[in-house]
């Protein structure tokens, strides 16, 4: 395998498990030194296991992405750690509704954009400042920003909402050469697709698909984007989704 992220600092949010765990896994096993980080201290501490076993490089940390408390002590371990960071992947996310879209609750709705959204615009701002030139950002969205979904209408849209975030972001990185894109994941075999994957066929059937897609499917774009082989890209979001498209 290519060791496109030694001496890399890498880290991923919600990293303990699916596909946070899985482009963790990728990047180290192609040199980086991951830090693995999530709300609970236990399955940090399994997914940097996991990760050590294989004699590849990790560190974890505990943090709610929707913690401001919590990002500014993950700021400060990884600056008097480190003192820079090389790529960071904004993964973390939640879907707080399902059913009619005028069924969403005040408080849905500011739950999934506090963590979906607001959180990580304030990760890029807060966290750029430790990243020199060549580094790179990764928001992860999803296809159904692109397809908008009713039965999960909230959810939907702040993931419409990070598509346009990547563009942001990237004109607003562009002089620090700070490049970040985005992958739209189609259905990934984790936990957070459990409520689908219980009727597999018929999910695939409704998306148009030959198989659901494995975290490796994701960590293989995040991988390509996130070093030097994707340095020509910018402000763009790839959809890995095994045909589901709404892009011509
Ligand atoms: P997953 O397997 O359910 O993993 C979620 C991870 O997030 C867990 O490690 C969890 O650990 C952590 N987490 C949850 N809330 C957090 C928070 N507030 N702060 C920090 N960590 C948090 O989910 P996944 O499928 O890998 O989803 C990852 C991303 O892919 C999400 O952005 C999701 O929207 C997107 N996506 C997934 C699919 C799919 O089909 N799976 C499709 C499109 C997009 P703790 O419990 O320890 O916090």
């Amino acid at each position: 395998m290519a060791k496109r992220f030694e001496g890399k600092v890498v880290l991923v949010t919600a990293s303990a498990t699916g596909i946070g765990l899985g482009i963790s896994k990728r990047m180290a096993q192609e040199g980086a030194n991951v830090i693995i980080s999530s709300r609970n201290q236990k399955n940090v501490d399994q997914a940097v296991a996991e990760i050590k076993k294989e004699g590849l490089k990790a560190e974890g940390f505990v943090c709610h992405v929707g913690n401001k408390d919590h990002r500014d002590k993950l700021f400060k371990y990884i600056k008097d750690t480190f003192g820079r960071l090389d790529v960071l992947v904004l993964n973390a996310a939640v879907s707080t509704q399902f059913g009619s879209l005028f069924d969403t609750t005040e408080q849905q709705f500011d739950k999934t954009f506090d963590i979906n959204v607001k959180a990580v615009f304030f990760m890029v701002k807060e966290y750029h400042t430790l990243m020199p030139a060549g580094s790179s950002i990764l928001l992860i969205s999803s296809y159904v920003g692109y397809q908008l979904d009713n039965t999960i209408g909230i959810y939907s849209l702040s993931k419409t909402t990070v598509l346009g975030l990547t563009k942001l972001l990237a004109r607003e990185l562009r002089d620090s050469q700070v490049r970040v894109n985005g992958i739209a994941p189609g259905l990934i075999r984790t936990k957070f697709a459990g409520a689908l994957l219980e009727h597999e066929e018929v999910a695939k059937q409704k998306l148009d698909i030959d198989r659901v897609g494995e975290v490796e499917d994701i960590a293989g774009a995040a991988s390509f984007l996130c070093s030097k082989d994707g340095s020509y890209v910018n402000g763009e979001t790839i959809m890995v989704t095994g045909f589901i498209s709404q892009r011509l």
